[in-house]
C-alpha cells in the first residue's frame, strides 16, 4: 500500500468509527490529513461518513483549491485549512457533532475543569470556540483563537473539532472528548466533580514526555487573566494550594443549594468551603 493510500484508508476508518460510535447524523462531519507540502487529502461532500470509500476522497492545495477527485472538498474546508496554518506540527484534523460534547457545547460550558488524569495528560482543557456560521469564514475566525494551545474544542451550538500527528491520533481525541463530556455530565448529575488540585496537574502534565504526548501549550499562569488572542496558554479550572490532591467543587455545592434551599455537606466539602472562603478573605485584604 503507498502511503497515500494508506492515507485514504485512515480516513475510510475513521469515518466508519465516527459513524459506528453516533458521532455524526446524515452527512455531517469532515476529516482531511496532510499528504505532502502541497497538498491535502479530505473527505467528499454530501456522503455519510461510515459510507466512504478510498477513491471517494479529494486532493485540494492549501487554499482548498481541488487538484484532483470526482467529487468536491467538504464545505468547512476552510475551518481544517485554518488549523493546518496554525499548526505547522499537525497532520489531521477531524470535525463531528458527538451529542455529548455537541451538548456542552450547545449550553455554553467548556470542558476545561481538570477531572480526568486521561484528560489532563493529554489534551488539557477544551474550549469553546464562539459560534460561527458553517461554512463561512466565522468559523476558521472562531476557530483561530485557540488553536494554537489547544489539540481540541468544543463548537459553539455545532460539534467538536481535534488535530493530531495523523489521522487516528486526531479521531482518538474525537473520542476522548466525547467521553470526557459524558462523564462530566454524569458527575454533574450525581452533584458535581471533584476538580484535581493545580499541583497534581503539572505532575501528570510533567508525565507528557514519558508517554510521547507533544503538549499543546502550557497552562496559563494566572487563569483569571484574559487570555491572548489568539492563546497560546490553557486555562483550566485546578484548585491551588490546599495541599490536598482532589478537591471537591465548592461552586456545585453552592449552586445546588441554590436550587433546593438546601445545603447537605460532606466533611471534605465543607473544609473546601472554609478554605475557599478564607482564601477569598486573603485575597480581598
Ligand atoms: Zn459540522
Amino acid at each position: 500500500m503507498s502511503a497515500e493510500e494508506q492515507l485514504r484508508a485512515d480516513i475510510v476508518e475513521a469515518g466508519r468509527r465516527m459513524d459506528a460510535r453516533g458521532y455524526v447524523a446524515s452527512n455531517d462531519g469532515n476529516i482531511s490529513t496532510r499528504i505532502d507540502k502541497d497538498r491535502l487529502l479530505t473527505t467528499p461532500k454530501s456522503v455519510p461518513k461510515g459510507y466512504m470509500t478510498p477513491d471517494m476522497m479529494v486532493i485540494v492545495d492549501y487554499e482548498g483549491r481541488k487538484l484532483a477527485g470526482d467529487r468536491d472538498a467538504s464545505s468547512e474546508l476552510p475551518m481544517h485549512l485554518e488549523i493546518y496554518r496554525n499548526r505547522p506540527d499537525v497532520n489531521a484534523v477531524v470535525h463531528a457533532h458527538p451529542p455529548t460534547a455537541t451538548g456542552f457545547a450547545t449550553a455554553g460550558i467548556p470542558l476545561t475543569r481538570a477531572v480526568l488524569a486521561e484528560v489532563v495528560t493529554t489534551l488539557g482543557s477544551i474550549p469553546i470556540a464562539e459560534y460561527g456560521t458553517p461554512s463561512t469564514a466565522e468559523l476558521p475566525a472562531a476557530v483561530r483563537k485557540y488553536i494554537k494551545a489547544h489539540d481540541g474544542m468544543l463548537l459553539a451550538n455545532h460539534g467538536a473539532v481535534t488535530c493530531g500527528r495523523d489521522v487516528m491520533s486526531a479521531y482518538y481525541k474525537m473520542e476522548t472528548i466525547e467521553h470526557f463530556a459524558k462523564i462530566s455530565l454524569v458527575a454533574r448529575l450525581l452533584g458535581g466533580e471533584n476538580l484535581i488540585s493545580r499541583e497534581e496537574v503539572e505532575r501528570l502534565q510533567g508525565l507528557r514526555g514519558m508517554y510521547g504526548i507533544a503538549a499543546p501549550a502550557p497552562l496559563c499562569a494566572d487563569p483569571s487573566e484574559d487570555i491572548d488572542d489568539p492563546a497560546l496558554c490553557q486555562v483550566l479550572e485546578a484548585p491551588e494550594g490546599t495541599g490536598e490532591r482532589l478537591i471537591p467543587d465548592v461552586n456545585a455545592v453552592l449552586k445546588t443549594a441554590s436550587r433546593t434551599g438546601e445545603i447537605r455537606l460532606t466533611y471534605g466539602e465543607l473544609t473546601a468551603l472554609i478554605a475557599d472562603a478564607v482564601k477569598n478573605l486573603r485575597d480581598l485584604r
